[in-house]
């Protein structure tokens, strides 16, 4: 491990005292940055980290074309939605039409937890009830409704009374061809006790790609049955688009189209500006129409017409590039790379992919689970201490998460495999 120079010393005791202990810093060594440009990140010497870990600048760190539109439009106007602007209508026509036909409303937030905040008051304005089912390790955001429906928060969070929890199919180790008939299961089970409890299920809210379970992607399609389970008790289903859309896990554009079902409302963030704070909820017209009418709704940022102009330019940037399509391509070499080196480090355990969504399960499984997770930190600051950034996920922390920015090239990649090679060979000699 690199020591903690004297500069950076002083900075994290400035920071302890003055942020204290709610600010956590990545990795044994934290990396200073003061500059981003495309995938890399620099520190103060001009030291290059390869960024293969931020999924909000999904098209890259600072990206030109993006910091331009938001300068010009903070040069002119940052009207709210209050006020009659086009650029506001222009997007917003935009982006539904990314979506299938039935989803064509969308309203404007500034964070992806504000997003599933507000699709969860839809849907319980909607359903008439309180429940909602989500996965065992779900991770749905900061504000007091949404934290009550985390549990990957852990202990740190009282969970709600309406909240129930589904084991999902991949980390129970149920094979494929089960997977659907699993889901099912647990879903109905799920809405079975909330009804006896006489609480009702207002809505199913998962993260299609399970991101904060451990990355759980296949097989597309094992939400179905779930989903049409909700709709028949009468709840809404919502797609946490916050990590899997505008084309982070390839081909699609959203994440809920791998598993070939259309939500009642998605909520999305992070990429969607490619940085700067904007989130929305896009959904079926009538859900957000009663609940426009009759429940004030009034969010002072959200639409602001700097937010809207970083978006526009995601978006145009997203389509004319093919974004989804590169994704695709890039993210079979990555996984393709990390097979290979399946086969030489008995340490990786298992690769699960989508796109540029990655997910590597380190140790053996007849390792004890706090090695395993050990193995994981130890693989992930030997990558920093390399100028390589990712992190880890799931339940125990043992799976490598990896989620560079869509703009990732072959060179970067090979760059990645060469680096993780070594760090591998290196964590396991260590042991
Ligand atoms: N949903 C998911 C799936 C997330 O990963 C996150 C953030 N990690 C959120 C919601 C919350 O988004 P934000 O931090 O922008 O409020």
């Amino acid at each position: 491990e690199t020591a903690l120079p004297e500069r950076e010393a002083a900075l994290i005791a400035r920071r302890d005292a003055v942020l204290g202990a709610s600010y956590r810093l990545q990795y044994r060594t934290p990396v200073h940055v003061v500059r981003g440009e495309g995938m890399w990140l620099y520190d103060p010497d001009g030291r290059a980290y390869l960024d293969f870990y931020n999924n909000v600048p999904s098209l890259g760190h600072c990206h030109p074309e993006i910091t331009a539109a938001m300068a010009d439009q903070a040069a002119r106007i940052s009207a709210n939605t209050r006020y009659l602007e086009p650029r506001l209508v222009d997007y917003a026509e935009r982006l539904v039409a990314t979506f299938p036909k039935a989803m064509d409303r969308v309203v404007f937030t500034c964070t992806g937890s504000e997003s599933n905040d507000l699709a969860l008051r839809i849907a319980r304005h909607v359903s008439g009830h309180e429940g909602v089912i989500v996965s065992s390790y779900a991770y749905h955001g900061t504000s007091a409704a949404v934290a009550e429906v985390s549990p990957n928060l852990g202990d740190a969070v009282r969970l709600s009374p309406s909240v129930r929890m589904i084991d999902l199919p991949g980390p129970a180790g149920v094979p494929a061809g089960e997977a659907q008939a699993h889901f099912t299961a647990q879903v109905t089970a799920a809405i079975h006790d909330l009804d006896r409890r006489g609480i009702g299920v207002a809505a199913l809210l998962f993260d299609s790609i399970f991101s904060s379970d451990g990355v759980w992607i296949d097989p597309p399609g094992f939400i179905a049955g779930g989903v049409d389970a909700v709709r028949t008790a009468g709840g809404l289903v919502i797609a946490d688009e916050v990590q899997p859309g505008f084309g982070r896990t390839g081909a699609h554009m959203w994440g809920f189209e791998r598993h070939g079902i259309v939500p009642d409302l998605a909520t999305l963030g992070k990429p969607m500006g490619n940085g700067f704070p904007i989130g929305a909820v896009v959904g079926r017209r009538d859900p957000m129409e009663s609940f426009g009418q009759t429940a004030r709704y009034s969010n002072t940022f959200a639409g602001n017409t700097v937010g809207i102009a970083a978006a526009d330019a995601v978006l145009t940037v997203l389509q004319r590039d093919d974004i989804p399509g590169q994704a695709t391509r890039i993210g079979a070499r990555l996984r393709d790379g990390i097979g290979a080196l399946a086969n030489r480090h008995e340490m990786l355990r298992a690769v699960r992919q989508a796109g540029l969504f990655i997910g590597v399960d380190i140790g053996t499984s007849d390792s004890p689970a706090q090695q395993r997770r050990r193995m994981a930190l130890d693989v992930v600051n030997g990558m920093r201490d390399e100028g390589v950034l990712i992190s880890t996920t799931g339940a125990n922390e043992d799976t490598l998460k990896i989620r560079p920015p869509l703009v990732c090239q072959p060179d970067h990649v090979d760059r990645f495999i060469e680096t993780l090679d070594r760090v591998l060979g290196r964590v396991s000699n260590e042991r």
